[in-house]
This record gives C-alpha cells, sequence and structure tokens, in this order.
C-alpha cells in the first residue's frame, strides 16, 4: 500500500520536536490543539475547580501546556545555549522578582540566585479571587503566583554539589520570596518546591526551584493541620511533630542524620523508597521565622541528606517540598518541615484509587542504607 510521503516509512524515525524556551514549537502547539480539540480555558484566567465530594483541588491551566516539554519526555538534559537560567540569557525570563548579586544591574549577570516568574505560570498573577459556587460546580479564580528559583549561576551543577554557604542563600531566598507573597492577602498558601531530573518533572536541567502561592490551602496540608489539632485535643496537648521528633529519636531506627538544630527522618508511613523528612528540633510553626543562625544548619543537613541519596542511589530523580502554616494564619498550630520523596517507583491503579500508597522499602532499611549501616544489596530480601 502506497503510504503518504509525509507519514514515516519503516525504519525512518521522526526527528524529535526540540522547542525554545520563549517561542514553542508549532507542530507542540498543534499537538496539544489536536489532543485537546477545545480551547475553553485558552487566553482566559485559570481556575482551581474543587472535587463533587472532597477536598481536592485541580488546577487549569491553558499556559502550562504551552511550556516546553508538556505531554512529553523532557531531556536529560537541557543545552546550554538554549538554557533560559544561564547567565547572560536573562532577557529569555520574564524580569526578574529578587535577585543576590554581586554586581551587575537588574536583569543582567552578576546575580547568584534569580527568582523570575514562571514564563509558563500555572496560575495567574493578577486579579481578585472570587470564589464561584453553581450547584455543585465549585470553582476559584486560579490567581497567585508561579515563579522559579535560579539556584546557581552553574548550568551543570547540583544542589546536593553547591557550597552549604550557597544552599543557605537558596533557602535565603525562598523565605524571602514566601514573606512577599504571604502578604498579599489573596495568598492564603505559598508552596516552595523542588523538581530535580525527568521523572521527578523537571523540564529544565539548570538547577531550580519553584514556588506556587494558591488562593486556597491545600488538601495536605489541611489533613497535616487536623492530625496537629487533634493530638492537641488529646492528654498529651503538645504539638504532634515535636512529639515525633522525640520519639523518633527515642526509637532511633528511622534516624537518618542530625545536627544542633534540625534532624533528618525516614517516616514510620514513608510513601515513598527513601522518603525523608527534614524537621525543626524545635518547634516552629511557620518556615519564614527560620533564623538566619539556623539556615546554615538546614543547609548543612539538606546537602548531607541529597548527597546520600545522590551517592547511594545514583542521582535519583525527587521532588521535595515545604509544609508550613498557611500564610493567612501562621499563628496556627503546625510544625513546618521539608519532605523528599525520590522517584524509584511508579504509582498507578490501586495508589489512584485508594490513596493508599505500595511501598517496597520499609522505611527502617531506608534510614540504616542512608546511614552507611547496610549496603543496598545486602538488604534481605
Ligand atoms: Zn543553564
Ligand atoms: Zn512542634
Ligand atoms: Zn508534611
Amino acid at each position: 500500500m502506497k503510504t503518504k510521503s509525509s507519514a514515516p516509512g519503516p525504519g525512518k524515525v521522526p526527528p524529535p520536536i526540540t522547542l525554545s524556551y520563549t517561542r514553542p514549537h508549532a507542530g507542540c502547539r498543534r499537538a496539544i490543539l489536536n489532543s485537546t480539540k477545545c480551547g475553553y480555558l485558552r487566553g482566559t484566567m485559570p481556575e482551581i475547580r474543587k472535587d463533587y465530594a472532597t477536598d481536592t483541588w485541580v488546577l487549569f491551566s491553558a499556559a502550562r501546556s504551552r511550556r516546553p516539554g508538556a505531554f512529553r519526555n523532557a531531556k536529560s538534559s537541557t543545552p546550554k545555549e538554549e538554557c533560559p537560567f544561564c547567565v547572560g540569557h536573562e532577557s529569555m525570563t520574564p524580569p526578574e522578582v529578587l535577585a543576590y548579586r554581586e554586581g551587575g544591574s537588574r536583569d543582567g549577570p552578576g546575580w547568584r540566585i534569580r527568582c523570575v516568574p514562571n514564563l509558563f505560570p500555572a496560575i495567574a498573577s493578577t486579579g481578585e479571587v472570587h470564589h464561584h459556587a453553581e450547584g455543585l460546580f465549585v470553582r476559584v479564580d486560579g490567581v497567585g503566583a508561579h515563579e522559579i528559583i535560579v539556584e546557581t549561576p552553574e548550568h551543570d551543577a547540583r544542589l546536593a554539589s553547591l557550597a552549604e554557604t550557597q544552599i543557605a542563600e537558596v533557602l535565603r531566598s525562598y523565605r524571602d520570596r514566601y514573606r512577599a507573597l504571604a502578604a498579599d492577602p489573596r495568598i492564603k498558601y505559598v508552596l516552595v518546591f523542588k523538581n530535580h531530573g525527568e521523572r521527578a518533572g523537571a523540564s529544565l536541567s539548570h538547577p531550580h526551584s519553584q514556588l506556587i502561592a494558591t488562593p486556597i490551602v491545600p488538601l495536605r496540608i489541611l489533613d497535616e493541620l487536623e492530625g496537629v489539632r487533634t493530638h492537641r485535643a488529646t492528654a498529651a496537648a503538645s504539638c504532634l511533630y515535636c512529639d515525633v521528633v522525640a520519639s523518633e529519636r527515642k526509637a532511633g531506627q528511622r534516624l537518618v542524620a542530625e545536627n544542633e538544630r534540625f534532624i533528618a527522618l525516614a517516616p514510620y508511613a514513608a510513601r515513598f523508597p527513601f522518603e525523608t523528612w527534614i524537621l525543626p528540633k524545635d518547634h516552629a510553626g511557620a518556615f519564614d521565622s527560620i533564623r538566619d543562625s539556623d539556615r546554615g544548619l538546614l543547609a548543612q543537613l539538606l546537602k548531607d541528606i541529597l548527597g546520600r541519596l545522590d551517592r547511594i542511589l545514583d542521582d535519583p530523580s525527587f521532588n521535595y517540598y515545604i509544609h508550613t502554616a498557611p500564610s493567612d494564619n501562621n499563628q496556627a498550630p503546625f510544625h513546618w518541615h521539608l519532605e523528599i520523596t525520590p522517584h524509584l517507583t511508579e504509582t498507578a491503579g490501586f495508589e489512584r484509587g485508594s490513596g493508599f500508597y505500595i511501598n517496597p522499602v520499609v522505611p527502617e532499611d531506608a534510614a540504616a542504607i542512608l546511614r552507611g549501616e547496610v549496603r543496598w544489596s545486602d538488604r534481605a530480601h
């Protein structure tokens, strides 16, 4: 049978689509248009819709579908020439909202850390937040912020390989942007997070973190807040996470490392293999209350843990994110912490259907391996 000349023949692999950050490839846009057939949200305000029954919210954003890598696997590393986060390419991003500089001028070289709005934001930065409820259809305008924090000018670095002083500066930028956004009365929560590696959702390899500020508090934070409140109502009448720190230190087998101010542990019900949390040992509700003198100690422990994951698991893809008190109520009983979740397994039907997780590595083993007491291959199967 004759095939159209435009169709790839046997053994003829079509060239991969390459996209520039600023101008998505026309083919990609076409593919998305063909696949969705409908431009309901195109060019309009993103919206956040609530599940019929639960407090699960879904952010619908047409802008996200235009970013490089949307709906396809990202390349393992971005070429320097095309990298919008590299020194000299500042014009490829929106104007900076924060930069720590050795010299140079705004939106030019000379920075050590640079924060910019995401060119393909999941959420709009202007507009008012209205709640809409039409019968069962509950939604909120998708107003907030979506920002990128470029952690270093070094394209090929990894966060774990940066100097502790530079990681402490990254943490300072998290705090500074957190404070600036949390002051906006439309914002209810600011999630600081990092995607490292393709499996974790990073579409550009230059080391960067992100934050998304939302006009509603995410379900996972609500669930944790509820757990803290319930625990305070018990006879213990104490902070749940302060008790977690004390109980896990006493038990010992899930501890990974600690210093004077912070502790790293594999949580008792870890959802993912090698999931590791870092918590302040002394009670602290909100992340942005972190003292400058403690930032260095947090940087030290974060570098230590990311370095162990990198060495032992051969640079796994991972996410981390900071859970803190909601920004409109930082007096809410909470105890901030940072959760690191490597991507070593896939979630599938059972997880999607139940909200359960299946984890093939018990946290006691993961902690022993990360402490260096047991080799990954020696673990009893
Ligand atoms: Zn770069
Ligand atoms: Zn506490
Ligand atoms: Zn948490």
